[in-house]
């Protein structure tokens, strides 16, 4: 294994625009930009000043620390927004694509996707847990009255009752989840599509009595249940939900499998396969489709850029990438492969930057909280 000789370059470039927080990325070229070049360093941000030291400076902000031992680097962010992936910017030798996985949160302009269960190629499958609010307590001392079919019963695993699903109270707070599941499909359009299936609500997916808004997917002990029916393929695929941001509330649901006929076109073109109605996506914004196996997503020269949250799984072999935070982006470059001119498969960018969390010099488990920039 070779030694790892060159310097890794950092550089931070900060959007001065205030506006909508998202950045242009056909004019980042006009940023500001702050550079480092070396080893070992700590670095600071303060109203957008950027200072690097190898030395902790106790009363400044840290933004990120880059750890050099031998042949990789680490590169710990301490930043309180959760880090994106920059897609376009991954230079790598499948180009520039980054895998989608469970719990993967995929931004086009202000349109957010989270992939929220994946059967990988071994047909694994994982899914993304509940929020709290969406777990149901189970009381199996009490008897619940379901308001929509008037039954009594108690909780159990062959009749399901959801509590406090919403702000209804009293009499109103318990529904048969199978009761609930049949009204909600009554509100969904399903449509075949070449890559699988499209899920559209045609209202509010809301209660209609106090109109809080729903989960799609509720937990009870170990096990996940719809809020709406669909059946799984024999297949690799993933579940995708789009979020209605003005309500916060799930309006899209699609699966997308292994037997898809073409590669997938998201955007706001009436050609796009899975259309996001926003005036910060662009026409065909990205495409996602499958490369050895798994799901990877694409940028297509979008304006505000494709965005992909960070995940622990995804590990990425690649000679430069960039990492948005807010107005921030952070670009990581191994300048010597990216002027040998064929991207690189010899080094690697695993993961994790840890959100929230203050550096710490004698932090033990730091590997794993940490970004690896390293060789083979
Ligand atoms: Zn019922
Ligand atoms: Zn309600």
């Amino acid at each position: 294994m070779p030694a790892y000789k060159s310097n890794l370059e950092v550089q931070i470039k900060q959007d001065q625009k205030q506006g909508m927080g998202l950045i242009d990325h056909e004019q980042t070229d006009t940023f500001p930009v702050w550079k480092f070049k070396g080893g070992s360093t700590t670095i600071y941000e303060e109203n957008q000043v950027y200072t690097e030291s190898a030395e902790m400076l106790p009363n400044k902000n840290q933004l990120l620390k880059v750890s050099k031992s031998k042949n990789q680097y680490e590169i710990l962010l301490s930043v309180m927004q959760p880090p994106f992936m920059v897609v376009k910017d991954i230079k790598s030798s499948n180009g520039p694509e980054y895998p989608l996985v469970v719990n993967s949160i995929i931004r086009l302009g202000r349109v957010e996707y989270k992939v929220i269960e994946e059967r990988n190629k071994h047909l694994q499958t994982f899914k993304a847990p509940c929020s709290i609010k969406s777990s149901f307590l189970s009381d199996s001392n009490v008897t619940y009255q379901c308001k929509f079919c008037f039954m009594e019963g108690r909780q159990s695993k062959d009749q399901l009752f959801l509590t406090n699903i919403c702000r209804c109270a009293g009499n109103g707070q318990a529904v048969h989840l199978e009761c609930l599941r049949y009204w909600v499909d009554s509100n969904i359009n399903k449509e075949v599509t070449q890559f699988g299936l499209t899920l559209k609500w045609n209202k509010q997916h809301e209660c209609s009595i106090c109109k809080e808004g729903l989960p799609i997917r509720v937990q009870y002990e170990d096990e996940f249940y719809d809020l709406f029916t669909l059946e799984r393929p024999d297949l690799q695929y993933i579940l995708v939900e789009n979020i209605n941001k003005d309500k916060n509330l799930c309006n899209e649901v699609y699966l997308i499998h292994s037997l898809l006929m073409d590669n997938i076109k998201i955007g706001r073109g009436f050609q796009s396969d899975i259309k996001a109605q926003d005036i910060t996506v662009s026409r065909h914004h990205a495409t996602i489709k499958l490369t050895d196996g798994n799901f990877v997503i694409q940028d297509n020269k979008s304006k505000f850029g494709t965005l992909v949250s960070i995940d622990k799984k995804v590990s990425i072999d690649c000679a430069a990438c960039s990492l948005q935070i807010g107005k921030i982006l952070i670009n990581l470059i191994q300048a010597d492969q990216i002027q040998k001119g064929a991207p690189s498969t010899q080094h690697k960018l695993t993961q994790l930057p840890q959100i929230n969390k203050q550096l710490d010099e004698d932090e033990p488990q730091m590997d794993d909280d940490s970004f690896q920039l390293e060789n083979k």
